[in-house]
């Protein structure tokens, strides 16, 4: 392919793509094909000729698409979102385009700085602590990470290194070993998978730690764990609390959680991977009080706030506490300007090497919509949220199973979790529209997550009347 034929078939491009989105609501939100389904409609191997960019399209159509889910399709209600816009689209153009890989200041000077600079503006929108912020006095600042997973990786990786150290200072006769084998980290039994694989990853023990009846981490809870692991010779140093769990969207109680890690030395994470976004609200900012006490914090522009995956923010309070667990140092990577202090180099953030040019995408995004634009995007779908709450609850059949706070409800049928597992059975093979579901207290709840950024209200009616007339069916064939 030439740039002729490039600039040709980026245009059809463009187009395909726009026609996708705005027609996405005809299909069927969930895929009708089995597993290995695509292993008999390609080669079983590459083509040795060059084939034409026209052959592979009628692929896509003919392949592909059969086994797309439609996350952005106003049907889809599974998971959380993931986030979506035209900005954030062509500015991933962009950095194709630009394909520079900036793993230090040197690599792509544009690449390191506007990600600082985001980073600062997505951290005033939040009103994080100035602490937070790189372009202050304070010794913090922000990174973009992959996702969320990455993110609470790197800081306990990082809270390892640091608790060694301090506990070093306090009695230089123990070795590493010796306190490797002591750590202890916690965090609710309602957190994500993916907090239990960083420990896992980074072979520490994780304790889960019970939550109280809105699912949330208080301190009483976590205070009795950690002197009972400390009269048991262990060594707690890192607490992951949620704000906005992934199975009820349920906030851990970090203004009381928050005193008690600084007070233990306990690194305390904060993973806001879905909520986060609403916090750009003044009206939700008050569900992340408590930050201050956080050592650092992360969400997923990725997911609420209409950046093309993958945009996951962090900040730290101290910067040095994540340089200094990954540096590495080969003649290499080594450029004239590190050594003035004044420059970023990613890559000691990181766990990989390379990183895309992802700032880009904030950028286009933050211009276009504005921090209105997206205030209105996040107060919409709440509001959607809010009067999905109010069709359950006005169904005597059903039950709302946690408060609703932000995009997501969870409810069911009052009856066994069988009852509801079939409904959830039937509305899956409808495959009108598409939902999960998550277990709270033993039972098993379905979860109405507000996530296509096209969503509307005839959207939320029309799910619901479809839900109840499923409900009805299975009612029916209940045995009375
Ligand atoms: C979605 C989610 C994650 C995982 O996010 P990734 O960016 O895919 O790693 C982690 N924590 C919570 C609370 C989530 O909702």
């Amino acid at each position: 392919m030439d740039a002729a034929e490039f600039r040709c078939r980026g245009k059809e491009m463009v187009d395909y793509i726009a026609d996708y989105l705005e027609k996405i609501e005809e299909q069927s939100v969930y895929p009708d094909v089995e597993p290995g389904y695509l292993h008999h409609l390609i080669p079983t191997e590459a083509p040795l000729e060059p084939e034409g960019f026209g052959e592979i399209m009628q692929d896509v159509e003919k392949v592909i698409m059969p086994g797309i889910t439609h996350w952005h399709s106003p049907r889809f209600f599974a998971y959380f979102p993931t986030g979506s816009s035209y900005p954030a689209l062509l500015a991933d153009m962009l950095c194709s385009g630009i394909g520079c890989i900036g793993f230090s200041w040197a690599a792509s000077p544009a690449c390191t700085e506007l990600e600082t600079v985001m980073l600062d503006w997505l951290g005033k929108m939040l009103q994080l602590p100035e602490c937070f912020l790189a372009g202050t006095h304070g010794r913090g600042g922000g990174v973009i990470q992959s996702t969320a997973s990455e993110a609470t990786l790197v800081s306990l990786l990082a809270a390892r290194c640091k608790a060694v150290r301090w506990v070093q200072a306090e009695d230089a006769t123990r070795s590493e070993a010796d306190i490797l084998s002591k750590l202890v980290a916690y965090t609710s039994e309602q957190a994500h998978s993916s907090v239990e694989r960083a420990a896992l990853i980074g072979a520490v023990l994780m304790r889960k730690v019970p939550t109280d009846d809105n699912y949330a981490v208080r301190e009483e809870t976590l205070k009795k764990m950690v002197e009972e692991d400390k009269a048991a010779g262990l060594i707690p140093f890192y607490f992951c609390a949620t704000l906005g769990t992934t199975p009820s969207c349920a906030f851990d109680c970090i203004p009381e959680l928050g005193p008690l890690c600084n007070r233990e030395n306990i690194w305390m994470h904060i993973d806001a991977a879905y909520a986060g976004s609403a916090f750009i609200c003044p009206e939700f900012r008050p569900l992340l009080n408590g930050v201050e006490y956080a050592d650092s914090f992360n969400f997923n522009p990725h997911k609420w706030l209409l950046i093309n995956f993958d945009c996951s923010a962090m900040w730290v309070k101290e910067r040095a506490d994540i340089i200094g667990a990954f540096k590495m140092e080969p003649l290499y990577l080594k450029h004239e300007n590190q050594e003035s202090g004044l420059v970023t180099d990613y890559r000691h953030w990181q766990i990989p090497l390379g990183r895309r040019f992802r700032s880009l995408k904030m950028w286009f995004v933050f211009r276009m919509y504005g921090i209105k634009g997206m205030q209105a995007h996040i107060r919409k779908q709440v509001g959607l949220a809010k009067e999905f709450e109010s069709l359950v609850r006005a169904d005597k059949r059903f039950e709302i199973c946690a408060e609703v706070v932000l995009g997501l409800v969870c409810f069911r049928l009052k009856g066994s979790n069988e009852l509801n597992q079939n409904l959830l059975k039937k509305i899956t093979k409808s495959r009108e529209i598409h939902l999960v579901p998550c277990q709270l207290s033993g039972l098993f709840v379905l979860r109405f997550a507000i996530c296509a950024r096209k969503t509307e209200s005839r959207h939320i009616q029309q799910a619901w009347r479809h839900i109840t007339q499923l409900a009805f069916e299975l009612l029916q064939e209940q045995p009375h």
